[in-house]
């Protein structure tokens, strides 16, 4: 269990798994993540993912040092996660509000996200992108992101309404929009000067969009995620998504 700790007060605990999920899951091999077990292979470098801390450093790169590729093409799910009217909250708050909101935000998404045996790819100012499906295989993972996305709903509504008050700017709104789509996409390591480990393609673009729709509160799902979650009886809307031509059907989760 791994406390987490603000101004010295426990607010939460999150179970840790440990040995590295990815490497079990793909090879049966027991890595330990923790402890004095997890020594000599922290000497090798081998450490938790900063990503998702339930798999290893090795996991990330797996496709690298395993497969000799620089990337792969795989099936899984793409979240992402906005906190809306951060950018105009930015402009009447000290700096330390500010990321005070965003580190409790970020906070929140990451355990949601490790709940459902997610990846934190990236975290995009006021937004968090996750890959479900890598390195921890799920045949299910389209389920896993939209339970991840009700989990972050969730978890911030209940954080949110403390930190509003705390900051004493009840006006603002500060929900969170979510999209979510499925299929194949690359995941890889891109950028010569900057190398950079993470998805790229129409999965991803339409992933963006799809959040990029949602209002505050809402978790905004593709076709393919609607299906393959079995979400069954959701409200559907077209909708004119920039960069796509013909209108996109998204599911209200
Ligand atoms: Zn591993």
């Amino acid at each position: 269990m791994l406390s987490l700790r603000i101004a010295g007060e426990e607010i939460m605990t999150v179970r840790r798994s440990r040995i590295c999920k990815g490497c079990w899951n793909q090879m049966h091999v027991p890595v330990p993540l923790h402890g004095v077990l997890s020594v000599p292979f922290r000497v090798f470098g081998i450490r938790p993912s900063r990503m998702n801390p339930n798999t290893c450093t090795v996991c990330e790169l797996m496709f690298t040092t395993v497969m000799k590729a620089r990337k792969i093409t795989i099936d899984a799910t793409v979240l992402f996660a906005d906190l809306r009217g951060y950018t105009n909250l930015s402009q009447s708050q000290s700096p330390d509000a500010i990321s005070g909101l965003l580190d409790a935000f970020y906070d929140e998404c990451a355990n949601a996200i490790w709940e459902s045996d997610g990846l934190l790819n990236k975290t995009i100012g006021d937004a968090v992108m996750a890959v479900f499906n890598f390195p921890i295989r799920q045949g299910d993972h389209a389920r896993q992101a939209v339970l991840a996305a009700r989990a972050i709903q969730e978890r911030w509504s209940a954080r949110r309404k403390t930190l509003v008050e705390g900051l004493g700017i009840a006006g603002a709104d500060l929900g969170v929009g979510v999209g979510i789509h499925s299929g194949e996409l690359s995941f890889g390591e891109f950028g010569r000067s900057h190398r950079d480990l993470t998805a790229i393609g129409t999965v991803v673009n339409l992933a963006s969009r799809a959040q990029t729709a949602a209002a505050a509160g809402e978790i905004l799902v593709t076709q393919a995620v609607y299906e393959r979650a079995e979400l069954a009886g959701s409200r559907a809307q077209e909708f004119q998504l920039k960069g796509f031509e013909t209108p996109t059907t998204l599911y209200a989760a």
